[in-house]
């Protein structure tokens, strides 16, 4: 028996967007269909991946589990709670965000000081500037950043000592989740390493639970525990991390593996099988959605929904192929 304890549980999740209607256009309004079903857990001090390409509805996924754009349909639940317009304080106090972009996300006309004990305005109401103190000085040293710099402004740190920053503001109320969207992607290569070891780091020791989003296998490969692959706004495929890597079972998620580096030049890299571009979300294609560009698609892909399945081992994936293959195994 799994006796794991779930942090978030999201179920059933869709987001739609209403598209603005041209002066001329006529009919039904149209919809961008962000987040279309999309159920998971993440369980507490694990490290969740979220990957799939721009536009599949990984940030979306961040931002309604956040509750920072409500819901179109499904719940979201912490530790069993459906959270809710009278619980969202609390909620926010355990579950802080990490935002993409280093740059934007902090308010260049705040000191950092500021910026970092922002939270305990909101949620720890009532400190002296000593607590404060007492909360934040620990708090920066974990990140690298020394207390004495507080005074200066955003512009006077580099990109990464500034992602440093935005991970100091999450973790200044002592939260148990961090919702990370893109944490790296803005950031050089060799910060990159730097801030991901950062991530581990502090889930080791501090006992953090992520939901990390990224784009990029090889980030998600280094920081995950399990790994959810998502494709125009559904997941197709979430195992374990190492059941995912030794046992790939959704083409979109090979297609995704095959394009990670090799960092060895005598390895002959093997190409992508992924060829175009991910179908609209306004407007996505009958069946699978990922048929248009499927190297082993056949005509019941086109015509009939794939729905996310457990093959076994917690290893859910969405793919008439390997349901098949399933049902040969029951029959044999
Ligand atoms: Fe490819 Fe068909 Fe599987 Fe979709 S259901 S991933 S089109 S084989």
């Amino acid at each position: 028996m799994d006796n794991r304890e779930v942090l978030i549980e999201a179920v059933n999740v869709k987001k739609y967007f209403p598209v603005k209607r041209g002066w001329f256009e006529r009919g039904e309004r149209k919809t961008v269909k962000a987040l279309d079903g999309v159920s998971l857990v993440l369980y507490k001090g694990e490290t969740l991946g979220v990957i799939g390409e721009s536009g599949c509805g990984k940030s979306t996924l961040a931002r309604v589990i956040m509750q920072l754009v409500p819901a179109t349909a499904g719940e979201v639940y912490y530790k069993g709670n459906k959270v809710t317009p009278e619980n969202i304080m609390q909620f926010r106090r355990q579950v802080q965000m990490v935002f993409q972009d280093p740059y934007s996300s902090l308010d260049p006309r705040m000191s950092v000081g500021r910026i970092i004990e922002e939270p305990l305005r909101v949620h720890m109401k009532g400190l002296t500037a000593v607590q404060k103190e007492e909360i934040v000085r620990p708090v920066v040293a974990k990140v690298g950043i020394e207390y004495e710099a507080l005074v200066k402004y955003p512009h006077e740190f580099s990109g990464g000592q500034r992602q440093r920053i935005g991970i100091a503001r999450a973790m200044v109320t002592n939260p148990e989740l961090l919702i990370c969207d893109e944490p790296v992607s803005a950031l050089d290569m060799s910060i990159q390493a730097q801030v991901l070891n950062l991530f581990k780091g502090l889930q080791k020791e501090l006992g953090f639970s992520y939901l990390f989003i990224s784009h990029d296998m090889s980030v998600i490969k280094h920081v995950s525990d399990r790994i959810a692959v998502m494709y125009l706004g559904k997941i197709v495929e979430l195992a374990d991390k190492k059941e995912l890597f030794d046992n790939t079972l959704h083409p979109y998620t090979k297609a995704l593996m095959n394009a990670i580096p090799v960092p060895d030049p005598t390895v002959e890299s093997m190409k992508a099988d992924l060829t175009g571009e991910p179908p609209s979300p306004i407007n996505p294609p009958k069946g699978c959605s990922f048929h248009e560009r499927c190297p082993y698609a056949t005509a019941r892909c086109s015509e009939e929904t794939p729905h996310l399945t457990d093959m076994g081992n917690g290893h859910m994936v969405s793919c008439h192929l390997c349901h098949g293959a399933e049902r040969e195994v029951e029959n044999a």
